[in-house]
């Protein structure tokens, strides 16, 4: 039986008074979400803030983004163990927004993924399709490649203390979500891809889904067979909204 795992993705929003105020809420209010694993992921420079405030709670913290060398001359960047050394055990790779205004490839997504294993974070890869690409029919061929470009680097046992989110690209912060049985049926596609190479890591893999998961949408998302909990954007920012979703999961 998989755990559901809600993480909270906060993007390049809010400040140390809102991420103080965030974190108090979600953790006055975490008793009543049942059993789910909460994660929340700040931008880099409050992570430590972040993870003071979240001493004693058993909500997890991750990073956004993670270098895919561990370190050197690469201005700008944050390595994993830097991570790790903050408090992260976990850590987003291969979001969308990466991929889509950083350039950031398959490859080397998959580099980032292996970084963060090597020093112990669980990576959340995310994979998804733009609306072109579903409209086109190639949804099974988009998500294939980006999971591939892990195994290919890693092996498929690397996935099974990892962490795959299915987010749509045209469902990212649009108000438009996949229906549960869309979602359903990519988020069986990844399973069974991972099947046909070990059907053990297929089934311990979490799969979480992401793309405007709201209060409203969340529990029937998340009772689909193969949907284990969401990565959450937008509602992620709002404690109220986000304890809901917690709820909806656990
Ligand atoms: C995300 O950015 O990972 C995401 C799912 O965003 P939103 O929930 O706002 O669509």
């Amino acid at each position: 039986m998989r755990q559901p795992l809600v993480a909270g993705n906060w993007k390049l929003n809010g400040s140390l008074a809102s991420s103080t105020t965030l974190v108090e809420g979600i953790k006055a209010g975490l008793a009543d979400a049942g059993n789910v694993a909460v994660a929340v992921c700040p931008p880099f420079v409050y992570l430590p803030h972040v993870r003071a405030l979240l001493e004693g709670s058993s909500v997890s913290l991750g990073a956004q983004d993670v270098a895919d060398v561990d370190e050197g001359a690469y201005t700008g960047e944050v390595s994993a163990p830097m991570l790790k050394e903050v408090g992260c055990g976990y850590v987003i790779v291969g979001h969308s927004e990466r991929r889509a205004l950083y350039g950031e490839s398959d490859e080397f997504t998959a580099r980032k993924f292996a970084a963060a294993r090597k020093h112990g974070l669980t990576p959340i890869l995310c994979v998804g399709e733009l609306l072109e690409e579903r409209e086109q029919g190639v949804t099974e061929q988009v998500v294939a490649r980006q999971l591939d470009a892990v195994i290919e680097l890693e092996g498929v046992q690397a996935l099974a203390d990892a962490v795959v989110a299915y987010e749509p690209v045209w469902a990212i912060g649009t108000g438009k979500t996949a229906s549960p049985a869309q979602a359903q049926d990519v988020h069986a596609f990844i399973r069974g891809r991972i099947a046909e190479r070990d059907a053990g890591v297929a089934d311990k893999v979490q799969i979480l889904y992401g793309g405007s998961v709201k209060p409203d949408n969340a529990e029937e998302l998340f009772s689909q067979a193969d949907i284990d909990g969401g990565l959450i954007g937008g509602a992620s920012l709002q404690a109220e909204d986000f304890l809901a979703i917690c709820k909806a999961a656990g």
